[in-house]
């Protein structure tokens, strides 16, 4: 029996240069980490291997995230992956069984049809044909929805899609052409005895064309579209099918992004399957119709090395991308990393006169923010006092910076001298907690200064004040949303302390965008790229969409956020003033059409 035509050669060149290329790779990247993370790897990888093979089955096959948010996309990205994983496999049996040889060349499964074009006498050969039509029908369906995604996004329910690069064109047309190559080079050679789907074709295209004659080049055809795809794959957003499970079991080892360019970046940065559901994650894109610096573009900008300093810094930093994307990567930490490559001249802080600060149980960091926002320290002078605390303040009289700003800029030195002088003054106060009512400060407390005492942001200090009897609290009628900041919520995980202080002093209604689907309020340091009135335009979404629950007030527990919204409500208040009865001072909400397009006189 014939096992071998020329024409299998483009296909058997490019999976051999895949393989290599795998190999090459993963033993690079392997190689590549940092002493600490082998030792992670070498600890963990068996422990977590159960985990990490599910998660690779969830995710690289059933694309499990994709399909609770999205089931057309989720359908599209698994027929791909288990419609064509599933081809090779019963394939490869079908061939097995079938064969007179134990053992058959790669290729041969793949082009079986044109080896073993006359079906066998056997029952159980009639359900492998019947499979295989299926399968290739089923992966059909997703080229389809492919096709369509491209052309209008909208159907498929997502507002805009990737634009691709050249090598991304190209290896995507290799695979849109790769199935119905297949499709037609086995309907033109499967004479009458194919099955519901070849044979069908079979009967139909011959009625009017020599399909005899051009079964030949179709399968041709088929082998330089496979061949194409696997060379240009490393080129190509592809590279995450091979990237993406290597990227899963060094997570699952406990491997992450660190404050510096490693090896596992760089897995990350090939892992990005460019799939854009970052897009319609961002704010920017959603209300302010920023749609060329999303991570997609940011990943695969800094993956071909073409990175500008504009694009590094068009991004709030707010979270909502990692939280939306299906293969878990941190791009807001990939941010600030590449940021430090723009970073021109470090600004240096020794010039900052030493501070005193006198000695008590509590220490109490306002941050520049809630200097801005008097309101907030009113009230956090006024819930100290009822408490009964003794709390001494780092920055009474003068604000100091945390640091985060200038992380977030790229400026790292600077902000470790910075970092140095605080932490100086914090050990000073032989305290033994620290509060700060900003969660930018709370963050950079938490990660950045290795303290030896605890941290708390004000939502979960007041909330332990309320459980301790300290702070007594009153119920009123009044109804209010909660909004999560990025840096205390996403950053940091705070979601209960603070409703569990609100249910206590109101009615809190939900809203769909909450918890670590909440919304940025707009007024991020982060982004020193946005213009302002699109940065208006966020905040203008987010205030609108807030209120359109219904509630009497906005809370939230952030000096910036609170400020940011204020522009656009008066009703917005801190939970710190909540829980120091201010509120009665502010108007509640106006509705919705009072407030389209409306800015509040500051
Ligand atoms: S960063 Fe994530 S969500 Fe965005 S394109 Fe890449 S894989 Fe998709
Ligand atoms: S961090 Fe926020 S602003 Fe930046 S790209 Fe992600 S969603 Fe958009």
């Amino acid at each position: 029996m014939k096992k071998f035509d020329i024409f299998v050669l483009p296909f058997t060149i490019g999976l051999a240069f895949i393989l290599a290329y795998t190999v090459i790779m993963y033993v690079r990247w392997i190689a590549g980490l940092s002493p600490i993370d082998k030792l992670k790897l070498r600890a963990n990888f068996i422990k977590t291997l159960p985990r990490s093979l599910k998660e690779i089955v969830m995710e690289s096959l059933f694309h499990r995230k994709i399909y609770k948010k999205n089931f057309l996309l989720g359908y599209m990205h698994m027929s791909f992956a288990f419609g064509w994983l599933m081809l090779i496999v019963i394939g490869n049996i079908q061939s097995h069984l079938y064969s007179r040889d134990i053992i058959n060349p790669p290729y041969y499964p793949i082009f079986y049809k044109f080896f073993e074009p006359y079906p066998m006498p056997f029952a159980t050969y009639k359900v492998f044909e019947f499979i295989m039509d299926f399968l290739l029908l089923y992966i059909l369906s997703g080229v389809f929805l492919a096709y369509i995604k491209r052309i209008r996004s909208r159907l498929l329910g997502m507002q805009s899609t990737t634009r691709h690069i050249f090598a991304d064109r190209m290896t995507l047309t290799s695979l849109w052409l790769i199935f119905p190559l297949r499709l037609l080079a086995e309907s033109f050679t499967s004479h009458h005895r194919g099955e519901f789907l070849t044979g069908t074709l079979y009967r139909f295209f011959s009625g009017f064309l020599p399909v005899h004659h051009m079964a030949y080049p179709f399968w041709w055809a088929y082998s330089i579209a496979l061949g194409v795809f696997f060379l240009s794959l490393p080129l190509s957003r592809y590279m995450h099918i091979i990237t993406e499970p290597l990227l899963i079991i060094l997570r699952n080892a406990g491997i992450k992004t660190y404050k510096e360019f490693k090896t596992y970046t760089d897995v990350e940065l090939n892992a990005c399957s460019r799939c854009g559901i970052c897009i319609d994650a961002c704010q920017m894109s959603t209300a302010a119709r920023i749609r060329t610096v999303q991570p997609v573009y940011f990943l695969r900008d800094t993956r071909y090395r073409r990175l500008t300093p504009s694009l590094a810094n068009h991004c709030l930093l707010c979270g909502r991308c990692n939280e939306a994307c299906p293969v878990g990567i941190d791009q807001v930490a990939l941010r600030i990393i590449k940021r430090k490559d723009f970073t021109l001249s470090p600004a240096y802080y020794e010039y900052i006169p030493s501070r005193q600060v006198t000695r008590a149980p509590v220490l109490y960091f306002a941050g520049c923010m809630t200097h801005l926002t008097p309101s907030i320290i009113i009230a956090m002078k006024e819930i100290f006092a009822r408490a009964g605390e003794k709390v001494s303040w780092m920055d009474e009289n003068g604000s100091i910076c945390c640091g985060r700003p200038l992380i977030f800029s790229g400026n790292i030195e600077s902000a470790r001298v910075l970092m140095k002088k605080n932490k100086d003054l914090i050990e000073q106060s032989g305290a033994s907690l620290l509060v700060t009512s900003c969660p930018i400060c709370y963050r950079t407390f938490r990660e950045d200064y290795r303290l030896r005492i605890p941290v708390m942001h004000h939502t979960q200090y007041i909330y332990q004040l309320i459980k301790e009897g300290k702070l007594k609290a009153e119920k009123t009628a009044v109804s209010t949303v909660y909004h999560d900041p990025c840096e205390l919520g996403r950053g940091c995980g705070i979601y209960d302390e603070p409703r569990e202080v609100l249910k206590q002093y109101a009615t809190l209604v939900s809203s769909p965008s909450e918890r670590n689907n909440a919304l940025c309020c707009g007024g991020s340091l982060g982004n020193s790229e946005i213009p302002h009135e699109r940065r208006e335009m966020i905040t203008r979404d987010a205030t609108l969409q807030l209120l359109s629950t219904g509630a009497d007030y906005l809370v939230t527990s952030c000096p910036l956020c609170k400020k940011t919204f204020s522009r656009f409500s008066p009703a917005v208040i801190d939970i710190a003033q909540v829980v120091a009865g201010q509120w009665n001072s502010l108007p509640p909400a106006q509705r919705k059409n009072e407030l389209a397009g409306t800015m509040v006189e500051q």
